[in-house]
């Protein structure tokens, strides 16, 4: 290892599924990578675990009211560690020097205001948090830039586009981002067949092994369409010269499409560890521990174009982006609220895509200036979203 190679580490979201894709790729690399600082929402007893196997300087509980137990189960551990709790604790770690990278891998709105102090503090950001960048990709851009902030993608597809452009040098010539898309549990499914979906059945992704929230996501396709979103900040591309595919063998994790024809891809096994390898050991390479591919078994690959009558979330993120403003925090926080009720069994698969487009067309748009503008926007769309489920 290089002198001053070792990377220390504040992984939000600890708990998840891409906060234990992170520890791993630790543990397999204990002389790369120290965890200084750790976070979960509600799984009081899994974060003071973590604490004891990584003796990290801080932890958060998300939820304030577990302060006390974080405290005490953290003392009676005899660990060093220092309590935190709520959104005022994330922020404090995500901002705090004991770190220089940043795993923002919370999952929905509830990650945004962390994002953001680790982009004013500077920090190299290893995005996961897609939700950040949906709802504020312009005010997050400017300000990772205004703070000499990293902000490295981890969404696979954003991933491989990054690693695309860095082998070309940069966006010269670029003619069309093309995002893969699994096309989830239900691809080649008719509106019909979804009448009566259930939340197990839309968590149970063909390929990925993920989050519910993200899960559903998926097999609304709006997961690709916060994707599209997302590249439209990240790669300052517009939303006409980003395109979707459909891949169901999730091996090709997105391309870059040349004006003279050429056109560029990374391909993988679908596992999280060969983006957060890359991520948090760039401009380095390091083993994630994922399989190399085998061609001769996989036989061939399939793209076909999405189904945009029978999911048609897709096409409202292109709307939302096409509106601006505050339309993309609309479509974020109704998006939220009816994934929750439907995971909740209070709200039907396909209508899902109802309450998100009832809500871009009952909130008023308003310009982002701000981040308050914009945490308002998503305040009053989940206060209509439910309003419309109850
Ligand atoms: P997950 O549900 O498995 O984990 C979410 C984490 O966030 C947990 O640690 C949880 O404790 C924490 N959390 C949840 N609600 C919170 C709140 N209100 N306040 C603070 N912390 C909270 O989700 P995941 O699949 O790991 O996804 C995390 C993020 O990464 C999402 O934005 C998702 O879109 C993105 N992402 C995930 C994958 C994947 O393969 N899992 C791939 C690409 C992008
Ligand atoms: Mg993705």
């Amino acid at each position: 290892m290089r002198p001053g190679a070792m990377k220390s580490l504040c992984l939000l979201g600890a708990t998840g599924s891409i906060g234990q894709s992170t520890l791993k790729l630790v543990d397999q690399h204990p002389d790369r990578f120290l965890i200084r600082a750790l976070s979960a929402h509600t799984q009081v007893d899994a974060l003071i675990d973590l604490c004891r196997r990584y003796r990290p300087l801080q932890a958060c509980i998300a939820d304030p009211v577990l302060f006390t137990a974080l405290r005490d189960g953290l003392r009676a551990e005899g660990l060093a560690t220092t309590p935190l709790a709520g959104a005022e604790g994330l922020q404090d770690m995500a901002a705090d020097p004991g770190s220089d990278t940043v795993i923002a891998a919370i999952v929905g709105a509830a990650g945004v205001a962390s994002t953001f102090s680790a982009a004013r503090a500077g920090k190299r950001i290893l995005l996961a948090n897609k939700e950040s960048i949906v709802l504020a990709g312009q005010l997050l851009m400017k300000t990772v830039a205004d703070y000499g902030a990293e902000l490295f993608p981890v969404d696979s597809e954003h991933n491989a586009i990054f690693q695309c452009l860095s082998a070309h040098g940069g966006r010269a010539g670029v003619r069309r981002l093309i995002l893969t898309a699994s096309g989830g549990p239900f691809l080649g499914k008719t509106r019909t067949d979804l009448a009566a979906i259930t939340p197990e059945q839309a968590c149970r992704h063909p390929k990925w092994s993920m989050g519910r929230k993200i899960s559903v996501d998926s097999a609304t396709l709006m997961n690709k369409g916060l994707e599209v979103i997302e590249a439209h900040h990240l790669f300052g591309m517009p939303a006409d010269a980003i395109e979707v595919v459909v891949h169901p063998q999730s091996i090709v994790h997105s391309m870059v499409d040349y004006c003279d024809g050429s056109v560029l891809a990374q391909l993988g096994e679908p596992d999280m560890r060969t983006a957060l390898a890359y991520g948090l050991s760039y401009p380095d390479r390091i083993n994630s521990g994922v399989k190399a591919l085998d061609f001769g078994q996989l036989g061939h690959l399939e793209f076909q174009s999405p189904d945009t009558d029978t999911f048609p979330c897709l096409g409202l993120a292109y709307a939302a982006i096409s509106r601006g403003g505050n339309a993309p925090a609309v479509l974020n926080a109704a998006n939220e609220v009816a994934v929750t009720a439907f995971l909740e069994g209070r709200l039907p698969f396909l209508a899902i895509a109802d309450i998100v487009a009832q809500s871009l067309d009952a909130v008023p748009w308003e310009p982002a200036v701000d981040l308050s503008v914009l945490m308002a926007s998503d305040a009053e769309a989940r206060r209509y979203a439910n309003h419309r489920i109850h």
